[in-house]
């Protein structure tokens, strides 16, 4: 016995989201068109206008469904620091915890060589000719502190000394192996002000 035509395609469907396997999409496919198919149609509406409309920042790379994002045309931000992180749930955790108001670059993941993952799947061309447009006074790098974020750190901070911009990266207080948007606000504030150069 097999679910019907459009329950098998749901299912598959709920299946592509990260942690959900066979077992928790027949779960929520059923609660679904159970409990709350309201929810259900919002969710669906949602997710086919955020998938034809949001783009990425022309600037920053941060999603947006306009040209530029809301940080990068706001007026009063400091184009003379430019933070560097890995998603843009970092971005949002860095506004909440500290008083930074200068300016991102989201390189949406991390170098990773053996997924494929370069320079330029990072739009780190885009971020070389930002440093060379010469506005930027100091790259904050404020990568997760894992193998791969200190890899790319690294490789951030050379582009950096490279193109003479002083860089720093965020330091203490970040726990080794952890992610910065599971890091509380307080710590994570003191880590963003505890940056120091790298030489
Ligand atoms: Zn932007």
């Amino acid at each position: 016995m097999s679910y019907s035509p459009l329950l098998v395609r749901l299912i598959d469907g709920l299946r592509c989201m990260p942690g959900v396997g066979q077992k928790s999409a027949q779960r929520i496919a059923f609660h679904l068109l159970e409990r709350d198919r309201d929810g259900a149609s919002n969710l669906s509406s949602a997710l086919a206008d955020a998938v034809s409309s949001i783009g990425h920042c022309n600037r920053c790379r941060m999603f947006t469904e306009r040209d530029l994002c809301a940080i990068c045309s706001a007026s009063g931000r400091d184009a003379a620091l430019l933070c560097v992180v890995e998603s843009p749930a970092d971005v949002m955790a860095i506004e909440d915890a500290t008083g930074y108001r200068g300016m991102y670059f989201v390189m949406m993941g991390h170098l990773s060589p053996l997924d494929g993952i370069g320079p330029e799947e990072l739009g780190l061309v885009k971020l070389e000719e930002w440093l060379v447009g010469g506005d930027v006074a100091e790259l904050i790098i404020a990568t997760n502190p894992t193998v791969e974020g200190d890899a790319t750190a690294h490789y951030l901070a050379d582009l950096a000394t490279r193109l003479k911009v002083k860089a720093s990266r965020i330091a203490h207080g970040v726990p080794l192996g952890g992610e910065l948007e599971f890091v509380d606000s307080g710590t994570l504030a003191h880590a963003f002000y505890g940056r120091r150069a790298i030489d």
